[in-house]
């Protein structure tokens, strides 16, 4: 089974994926991890992105794109994933159903962890916080920002895969545990 998870900053994604990581036995492609282990390297990639990533801005699609081309090829991919912040703009799902379909690979289902923007600005400042500067792009100043992208750039994924009749809605205000039940059923369904 391959699957997007989409959402805003502080919806969940990531706590949400790793649970279907276990529960699924699916792979989590977060590009989000990938770019900040690039940074940590000190790679090119790494230094071209983390200006755009502390500004809450979206890197190159071609960065990403390219990064999700080679990963999705790996062996460990064959049993499914979960893209966890990938797409983000619609250049970018346009490139991956391009990808998909090159490589005989189905999209099963995009579910959407649906949040409170007010709600999220309290999880990001708690995350924050918790991470005590860990990371740098995850401070209350730039949410705004981040949250602003969401809305312009990756929200309109939305329509996009509701037209593909691949939108599964849930609801990512409940519990971790009663967000994890919903997405169990909407992929029973
Ligand atoms: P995330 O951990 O998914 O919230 O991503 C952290 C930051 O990495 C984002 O704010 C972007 O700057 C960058 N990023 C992650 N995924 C993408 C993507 N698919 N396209 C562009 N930028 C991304």
């Amino acid at each position: 089974m391959n699957l997007i998870l989409l959402g805003p900053p502080g919806a969940g994604k990531g706590t949400q994926a790793e649970r279907m990581v276990a529960d699924l036995g699916l792979i989590q492609l977060s590009t989000g991890d990938m770019l900040r282990a690039a940074v940590a390297a000190g790679t090119d990639v790494g230094r071209q992105a983390k200006v755009i990533m502390d500004r809450g801005d979206l890197v190159p699609d071609e960065i990403v794109v390219g990064i999700i081309a080679d990963r999705i090829e790996e062996p460990d991919c064959k049993n499914g994933f979960i893209l966890d912040g990938f797409p983000r703009n619609t250049a970018q799902a346009k490139a991956l159903d391009v990808m998909l379909t090159e490589k005989k690979l189905t999209l099963d289902a995009v579910l959407e962890i649906r949040v409170d923007d007010k709600i999220l600005i309290s999880r990001i400042e708690g995350r924050a916080r918790e991470s005590g500067g860990e990371r740098s792009d995850d401070n209350a100043e730039i949410l705004k920002k981040r949250l602003a992208v969401y809305h312009d750039q990756t929200a309109p994924l939305l329509p996009y895969y509701e037209a593909q009749n691949r939108l599964k809605v849930v609801d990512g205000m409940l519990s971790i545990d009663a967000v994890s039940k919903e997405i169990k059923k909407a992929l029973n369904a």
